[in-house]
Formats: structure tokens, sequence, C-alpha cells
């Protein structure tokens, strides 16, 4: 019997860019126009990669801002992050900055499994922040980077199969399964 590891996954990021969205087409396969602001909401889902399973719990926050204080329900017990900015909104890349920074200081010394995603790729002409920017904030986190659209599923399962793969890097790297 294959083992079933179980992974909290937090999606954090400015409002409106797209963090229900991807969670709805991960979960659901469909991509959902002008969807209500979330208060904050769980997926569960079993994901098989190779021979491991995995019972991945997403939250889905209510988008956070600059003032935002980040509760501790969302620094204990999670694995992993999906740092959300929309390739279309400058600001919501100076926020997501600002979180990594608040998840820095939650965590202590640990290392954080990240992963930062540019969704709305799609939306190229109202481009605002470059691929190159994003892949360049990502390394200096020592992160996972990726575009992404909400109203692609395949991107959107990659959202989630990477920040797996990411929870398993980080965990390997302390030498711990
Ligand atoms: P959240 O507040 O971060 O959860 O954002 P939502 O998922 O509610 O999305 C906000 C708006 O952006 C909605 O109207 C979505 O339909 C739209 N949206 C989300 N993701 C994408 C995307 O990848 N591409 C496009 N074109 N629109 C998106």
């Amino acid at each position: 019997m294959p083992l079933v590891r179980y992974r909290k996954v937090a999606i954090l990021g400015y409002r409106s860019v797209g963090k229900t969205s991807l969670a709805h087409q991960f979960v659901e396969g469909e991509f959902l126009e002008g969807y209500d602001p979330t208060v904050e909401n769980t997926y569960s889902k079993t994901v098989t990669l190779g021979k491991d399973e995995f019972h991945l719990h997403l939250v889905d926050t209510a988008g956070q801002d600059e003032y935002s204080i980040l509760p501790y329900s969302l620094i204990i017990g999670v694995h992993g992050y999906v740092l959300v900015y929309s390739v279309t909104s400058l600001r919501s890349f100076q926020i997501v900055k600002n979180l990594y920074q608040k998840l820095h200081e939650g965590h202590g010394k640990t290392r954080l499994s990240v992963l930062l995603v540019g969704n709305k790729a799609d939306l190229s002409p109202e481009r605002e922040v470059q691929a190159v920017e994003g892949k360049k904030l990502a390394e200096s986190w020592g992160a996972m980077f990726m575009e992404s659209s909400a109203r692609d599923n395949q991107l959107t399962q990659d959202v989630f199969i990477k920040v797996i793969q990411e929870i398993a890097r980080v965990e390997n790297s302390y030498g711990r399964q």
C-alpha cells in the first residue's frame, strides 16, 4: 500500500490575483468568471506523483495587503505556501514581497517551502510585471517560480504539483521524510 502523506498548503496574496480561481480550477477542473471575494475556504484533493500519494489540504485565504497580520493558523502546521501575484498588477507583486518577509519572521530559522506564482499570464497585453522579475525574486528567496493562468487546467495542476515537490525538496534537505 502506498503511503499517503498529508500536506497543508496555504495560498496567499493580494486580493483578486486569482487565488480562489486557481484552487477551484485545480479541484473542480473549471474556471469561474467573476467569483465572489473569498472569506476563507478550504479544499482537499488527493494527488498521485509517481509511487507517492499526497492528501493535499488547501487553505484559500481572504487576501492580504501590507497591513495584514498573518494569523498563527497560517504559520503553524502549514507545510508549504503558494504566494500569488497577478502579472497585471505591480501592487500585488509588492504585496508578495511583504508577505514573504512576514512568513520568514513567523517561521524563524526554518526553511520555507514557497512557490512564487505570477498568475493571469493569459492577460499579457495588460502586463505590469515581467517574468524575469518574478524569477529573480524567487531566486533571492531560494524558492521556485512559475507563471500560470487559472483559465488553463494544465498550468494550474502544475502549480500544485510544484509546491508538493518543493515541500519534498526542503524536507529532504533537512534529512527527514
Ligand atoms: P482572489 O481574490 O485572489 O481569490 O481572486 P479570484 O480568484 O476571485 O479572481 C479575481 C478575478 O480575476 C475573477 O474575476 C477571476 O475570474 C479573474 N481571474 C483569476 N485568475 C485569472 C487568470 O489566470 N486569468 C484571467 N484572465 N482572469 C483570472
